[in-house]
């Protein structure tokens, strides 16, 4: 693993808040992910809570976007209601973004420690699902 520091877009970080604490409702809505397009729209959703398995914020974000036509994120962040800051990306999560988005870079840690990494670091020794399709060039 690098050492290597990636600056950390704290607009992005803000905008998740900020629907965090404006959006968010009861137990159905309670995380805000924040992703930023390749040409710099920011995309913002909610999770969608369901006992069967109602999707995360992140998932909900990349159908937000592809609604708005956007099919390639850079960055994306999760943050938590009730000031609960910046939340890293569950398992299923890591294995859907890396699909969809090999380059992806996510924002993890908390408060001052916030930094930058890329998917794949979130998902060492990962299974790529495209990798096992038969009719993959
Ligand atoms: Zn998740």
């Amino acid at each position: 693993m690098t050492a290597q520091t990636r600056p950390v877009d704290h607009e992005l970080i803000q905008a998740a808040a900020h629907v965090a604490r404006t959006r968010c409702r009861g137990d159905n809505h309670t995380m805000a992910a924040a992703a930023r397009a390749q040409d710099g729209r920011i995309i913002t959703a909610v999770n969608a809570y369901h006992f069967t398995g109602g999707p995360c914020a992140e998932l909900v974000v990349i159908g937000a976007a592809a609604a708005q036509g956007v099919y390639e994120l850079d960055t994306i962040v999760a943050v938590g209601d009730r000031d609960r800051g910046v939340v890293p990306p569950c398992g299923r999560c890591r294995q859907v973004l890396l699909d969809y988005f090999p380059a992806l870079k996510v924002i993890v840690g908390n408060d001052d420690r916030v930094r930058t990494v890329l998917v794949a670091d979130l998902l060492p020794e990962s299974y790529v699902w495209a990798d096992h399709q038969l009719d993959a060039e």
